[in-house]
């Protein structure tokens, strides 16, 4: 087995993630098999609980692990399917440590961070070794080098590279190579410090990867090559893709990044196949149609909050040879403006998943816009309670028809809690997660999209569809299309006599793949096209 640590240097948000994930395209491609694993330095048990505003989006995994959104870049990027060993955080393991210490394992002795907390990190690498299948681990280390939480990580991995062999153990440091325009002039002093700081606690990096947004020319590499005492070819250029982050691999296969580490842990593979990979890049980045979708949200000033969301979008976008030219809505602009300003020019509308109240009235409006003006849509998770909602207000005509979480005494509770989770106190990985399967019926859209009875798809949610209310959904023409097996949850309803009006309780985002588009994004992308008029 062999081992890649990627750190940051000089600040955080370089696209460490993402210099990791295609690195492991380029690997997977020369026919090795690797995992991915993302170690973040906070204590949060897991991202679960936290915010979009602090962390983005979660990305869920089929074993219902709540995790950081770099593992859908993982997934995203290579073919590997990743588990909760994948994503260990500090709250992880110090959570074990003092179990441990509680149950009496550590025998009386004092319980430090040397080593009972770096042994914590160090088995979870073994653990992935031991479990998951693969030649290759890669694990980036969140945060930035300096950190003070971020030591014990550190400490881990020159540990790790001790006790398994050097030969066995890359380290990549990923740093900033900023250009100071007064000066024009490329400088490297924050990246020879960065690296000094992590040879004070004994890493020297085998390879840098300099992010920068101008050409990192020769000169410059030869300078921080000396100064941090590698050789030059392992200064690698990382410049600002053009487009689109799938160009990434390839920048990095331009710069020889693939070669030098097979070189380096003496792995003897051949030349990676970029054929497939570059065809679905030149289809992301020269299409021929646009069309506009817009996404309605609570989340939409943030880059990251619905990121799987956009990025279904880009791969069923390139199935079809089109730019998706995301509108991004707040929810609450629809609310004081009426949906008809924002909506009147878009060729299709996406409701993604969300928690709370804030801004659900503007999405049951944008619902209605859809459902009355033709325009396809596509509701996720909770856009899928809000077209419900929205059905049942306006064609039931059920009047205060609502979801008990934003109005609990409503006298139509379309969407409410199960039982079983009326009890549940837990804030934490208490939702419905992870991956369940969904019955189709037959000659359904779902069923068309899918071509298959039976999907397995991911969840994250607590709230459901009230199965109470379904005959009369159904009398009104709502068509539930997909059930649990047993028949008792509602996982897809969808309007027939529409162009394309589709609802999912289940997060689609988080299974579609560069050359694998998800069936339900790539249909509502080419009814968008329709509606353009384009196809
Ligand atoms: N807030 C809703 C629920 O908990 C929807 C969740 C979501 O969209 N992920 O059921």
């Amino acid at each position: 087995m062999k081992y890649i640590f990627v750190t940051g240097g000089v600040v955080s948000s370089l696209g460490k993630g993402l210099a990791a994930a295609s690195l492991g395209t380029l690997l997977e491609l020369r026919g090795q098999k690797v995992v991915l694993n993302k170690f973040d330095p906070y204590l949060n048990v897991d991202p679960g609980t936290m915010s979009p505003f602090q962390h983005g989006e979660v990305y869920v995994l089929d074993d219902g692990a709540e995790t950081d959104l770099d593992l859908g870049h993982y997934e995203r990027f290579t073919s590997c399917r990743l588990s909760k060993l994948n994503n260990l955080t500090s709250g992880q393991v110090y959570e074990t440590v003092l179990k441990k210490e509680r149950r009496g394992d550590y025998l009386g002795k004092t319980v430090q961070v040397i080593p009972h907390v770096t042994n914590e990190i160090k088995n979870r690498i073994h653990e992935v070794a031991r479990k998951m299948e693969g030649d290759i681990i890669i694990t980036e280390i969140g945060g930035t080098v300096g950190d003070i939480e971020g030591l014990p990580f550190l400490e881990a991995i020159r540990q790790f590279r001790h006790d398994v062999g050097p030969e066995n153990v890359i380290f990549m440091h990923v740093t900033l190579i900023p250009f100071i325009k007064a000066a024009g002039e490329l400088k490297t002093k924050p990246t020879q410090q960065s690296v000094a700081k992590l040879r004070e606690i004994g890493i020297a990096p085998d390879i840098l990867i300099c992010r920068a947004e101008h050409d990192v020319e020769l000169e410059v590499r030869e300078k921080i090559a000396m100064f941090c005492n590698l050789e030059r070819r392992a200064v690698i250029e990382f410049r600002d893709v053009d487009h689109s982050i799938y160009e990434c691999p390839l920048a990095l296969r331009n710069q020889r990044l693939d070669d030098l580490v097979c070189e380096k842990l003496g792995i003897d593979a051949p030349d990676p196949n970029l054929d497939a990979y570059r065809d679905f890049v030149n289809r992301v980045i020269h299409p021929t149609n646009t069309c506009r979708i817009a996404v309605v949200g609570k989340y939409i000033e943030l880059q990251d909050a619905y990121k799987s969301i956009y990025e279904s979008l880009t791969h069923a976008g390139a199935q079809h040879d089109t730019a998706v030219k995301l509108i991004r809505i707040d929810a609450e602009d629809i609310e004081s403006d009426g949906a008809e300003k924002h909506l009147k020019n878009v060729d299709g509308i996406l409701i993604p998943g969300g928690f709370g109240d804030r801004g659900t009235e503007g999405k049951i409006l944008s619902a209605q816009y859809a459902r009355e003006n033709s325009v396809p849509f596509f509701g996720i998770c909770l856009g899928m309670q809000i077209a419900t909602i929205e059905f049942a207000r306006n064609v039931c005509g059920l009047e205060g028809s609502n979801s008990t979480e934003f109005d609990p005494n409503s006298p139509h509770p379309v969407i409410c809690l199960l039982e079983e989770q009326q009890e549940v106190e837990d804030k934490g990985g208490s939702m419905r997660l992870g991956t369940w399967v969904t019955d189709l019926k037959e000659g359904t859209k779902a069923h068309q999209l899918y071509g298959e009875t039976t999907i397995s798809e991911r969840h994250r949610h607590r709230f459901e569809f009230n199965q109470n209310y379904r005959e009369q959904f159904e009398k009104n023409g709502l068509v539930i299309s997909g059930t649990s097996p047993d028949n008792t949850l509602t996982e897809i309803i969808e309007i027939p006599n529409h162009p394309f009006y589709i609802a999912v309780q289940f997060h689609p985002e988080f299974l579609s793949r560069p050359n694998a588009p998800h069936p339900v994004f790539s249909g509502f992308v080419e009814a968008s096209l329709k509606h353009a008029k384009l196809i």
